[in-house]
């Protein structure tokens, strides 16, 4: 029930079913309970009727008989042989004539009266009850005059006067009935009779005497056989069902089509209490269905009235109502089963029509929800209906194609600005780096200008004492002469000394004042000026131990000083020797250096396999004065040679793994760029105002350093 309201709620498809299928629902079974009762009421009227008409029929054809039997009385009373009969003198002649006219009329007694009533003759003498018989009503009609028949009740001991025969015929065993009023008798000794008497009148009509018979209707079957034959001919009613008609006498049945079980007729039953009560008590028609002996009948009884106007008997017609309601029934279920049927099959195709309203409907909110949960390829696609819901799914894709759209053209224009933000990162990047590499630059700068106007003064300071020293030796040495032989050694290192104290202070100039050492510029063959280098090197690398490999395939010249080339490749060589005390490998690899496929220069390697250089390390080498050899290094070889290859537009790098060895790099140019750094000139521009002369181009002695 929940989910029913729920689903209402929440679903229009439910909410608009259930606006069609309510009337339908509801409606329906309003209308057969209106049809069931207004059928049931119709089909109540109609056996109503159908039964009165018949209980008049019957009624008509009862009174015909009576009529019957006047007329048959009357024939004889304006007969010859009964005026022959009553002319003639003897008694025996008048009653053998009567019997033999109640024979041929068919009535049950026969008495001719006289003028005053009194009893001329029987047709059995021999039992005539009383003389006198103007008692009853229809006789004392007749002497009056006037024909009368009518329906009389005659007791047992009357019965019997007129006939002991006919009182045996009368008599009735009662049969207990359900429904019947209780009654202690155990048997019906009356008689119902149709009572007649005619006068009889001589030539002048004069009355002259009475003719009165009667017929005895108890037992009578052929009576009712006949009113049953006439108001149910065959085919008259329902298959199944079957009329019946009934004489009663009081409420017991006297005459009867009824049948009991085993076929026999129901003489003696009785009919039910509300019946009697109704009819005989009150006096009223019966037009309803009523309880006959062991079933329903739809049954129509109405009161017989006897010549003293007491209500007697009944007369009664009807038919069994078993088969006539369940014709009603079966038409009443078939048009429910119809109503049913059409309902549910309404039910039926207003839901799948609902459905295929609705599924667009549906379709729409699908893809709504895919598209929410981010597929963005969701779309209704085609629907069947082409009515206002198909053209609105329709509709709603052509938006979702919008949207999609606008959505690509969006994510284009995003990924742009991502594209243009990474491109402007790189560039930042690359500017970073350049100011980097210049701040680097400015602070070495910085740092060589310092130590350049130091190492300005110092030599200027040491040089002159040094070249004293050196002059007063030569002098002292050609002065002294032979006498000078005991102290030759002395001599000689002191000069050796003063010539190394030269060689330190030449070393700081150079380094200080690069530009004044470069001597001319030459295209250099790089394969053959590693070979020079490695013949300056060959006896410290045998010492060491170390292989030499070497792969030289440069086709370009070096435009370089070859003297600072080759102090610059010495360097590297010997700080490669240095870095492999207990011997190793060297290689060194001479290649064309391109740039964009064109031929730029030649890039010289020089890769040991020793120590190598810790990872703090690697940003300071080139770094004047840094030095990891204390006591023997001076920490300015690499700073130098820095300098040399960077003022020709050349590069020297660093790649080095610690315990794998280091490979150190220069690039240099086929036609030298010069470097535009402020290092040369900036500190050459100061050195020149207050530098000194050295021994220019002197070779750099690897080993002394
Ligand atoms: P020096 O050799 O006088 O120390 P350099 O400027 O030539 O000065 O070298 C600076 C430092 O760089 C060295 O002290 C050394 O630590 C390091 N170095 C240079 N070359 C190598 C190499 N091939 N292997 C390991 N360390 C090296």
């Amino acid at each position: 029930m929940i989910d029913f309201r729920d689903r209402l709620s929440r679903s229009v498809r439910s909410k608009l079913l259930a606006m069609v299928l309510a009337p339908l629902l509801l409606g329906v079974p309003i209308l057969l309970g209106l049809v069931w009762m207004w059928g049931t009421q119709g089909y109540q009227q109609l056996v109503s009727y159908k039964v009165g008409s018949d209980l008049i029929t019957a009624h008509e054809y009862f009174a015909h008989m009576h009529q019957n039997v006047a007329v048959d009385i009357g024939a004889l009373a304006s007969s010859h042989r009964l005026s022959r009969a009553m002319a003639a003198p003897a008694g025996a002649a008048l009653d053998s004539y009567l019997e033999e006219a109640r024979g041929q009329a068919g009535l049950d007694f026969l008495y001719l009266l006289d003028a005053r009533g009194e009893l001329l003759g029987a047709d059995l003498p021999r039992h005539h009850p009383s003389a006198r018989r103007d008692d009853w009503p229809v006789v004392r009609k007749a002497l009056a005059g006037e024909p009368a028949t009518a329906i009389d009740v005659f007791d047992a001991e009357h019965l019997a006067a007129i006939n002991p025969a006919l009182r045996q015929r009368a008599r009735l065993s009662l049969v207990p009935t359900p429904n019947a009023a209780p009654d202690a008798r155990l048997e019906e000794t009356r008689g119902l009779l149709i009572h007649a008497a005619i006068p009889v009148r001589d030539e002048s009509e004069r009355l002259v005497a009475v003719l009165e018979g009667g017929v005895l209707l108890n037992g009578n079957s052929d009576m009712v056989d006949r009113i049953n034959a006439i108001i149910y001919r065959e085919g008259t009613l329902p298959l199944g069902s079957r009329g019946t008609a009934t004489l009663f006498l009081g409420d017991t049945r006297i005459a009867t089509n009824v049948r009991l079980f085993e076929g026999e007729r129901a003489l003696g039953t009785r009919a039910s209490r509300a019946v009697r009560d109704h009819v005989l008590t009150e006096g009223k028609v019966w037009l309803d269905t009523a309880f006959v002996v062991n079933d329903y009948y739809v049954s129509g009884y109405e009161p017989v009235i006897d010549s003293f106007g007491k209500r007697v008997g009944m007369l009664y017609v009807g038919f069994l109502e078993a088969p006539f309601s369940a014709a009603m029934q079966g038409a009443l279920f078939t048009l429910f089963a119809v109503f049913v049927s059409v309902s549910v099959a309404g039910c039926v195709l207003s839901l799948r029509w609902a459905r295929s309203i609705f599924k667009p409907v549906e379709q729409v909110g699908a893809t709504i929800q895919r598209v929410g949960q981010g597929d963005a390829e969701a779309r209704v696609g085609p629907v069947a209906s082409r009515d206002e819901i198909g053209q609105l799914a329709a509709a709603f894709d052509g938006l979702l194609d919008t949207l999609a759209a606008r959505r690509a053209e969006l994510q284009r224009w995003a990924d742009e600005l991502d594209r243009k933000v990474a491109d402007r990162t790189l560039e930042l990047q690359e500017a970073n780096a350049t100011l980097e590499q210049a701040r680097r630059h400015l602070a070495m700068t910085e740092k060589l200008a310092a130590i350049g106007e130091l190492t300005a003064g110092v030599a200027h300071e040491i040089n002159n004492p040094v070249a004293v020293i050196q002059g007063n030796l030569d002098v002292l040495k050609e002065i002294l002469g032979p006498a000078a032989d005991p102290v030759r050694e002395e001599i000689r290192l002191i000069h050796e000394q003063t010539h190394r104290i030269w060689l330190i202070v030449t070393k700081l100039l150079q380094f200080a004042r690069p530009g004044e050492f470069a001597g001319y510029v030459e295209g250099v063959d790089p394969n053959a000026l590693i070979a020079d280098c490695l013949v300056l090197t060959r006896h410290n690398l045998e010492r060491r131990n170390i292989d030499v490999h070497v792969d030289t395939a440069a086709t370009c010249r070096v435009e370089v000083n070859a003297s600072e080339l080759q102090q610059v490749l010495i360097n590297l060589i010997v700080n490669a020797i240095q870095a492999m005390p207990d011997g190793g490998s060297l290689r060194l690899r001479i290649r064309d250096w391109e740039e964009d496929g064109q031929p730029v220069g030649a890039r010289m390697e020089v890769c040991d396999t020793g120590q190598g250089i810790a990872a703090e390390d690697l940003s300071r080498i080139f770094d004047p004065f840094f030095t990891t050899k204390k006591g023997s290094g001076t920490g300015l070889g690499l700073s130098i040679s820095y300098t040399i290859i960077e003022r020709y537009g050349g590069r020297i790098s660093v790649a080095s793994q610690p315990g794998q060895g280091a490979c150190f790099t220069v690039h240099l140019r086929s036609e030298a760029r010069y470097a535009d750094t402020p290092t040369a000139p900036g500190f050459n521009a100061r050195w020149i105002e207050t530098g000194t002369a050295t021994e220019p181009g002197r070779p750099s002695d690897a080993n002394t350093r």
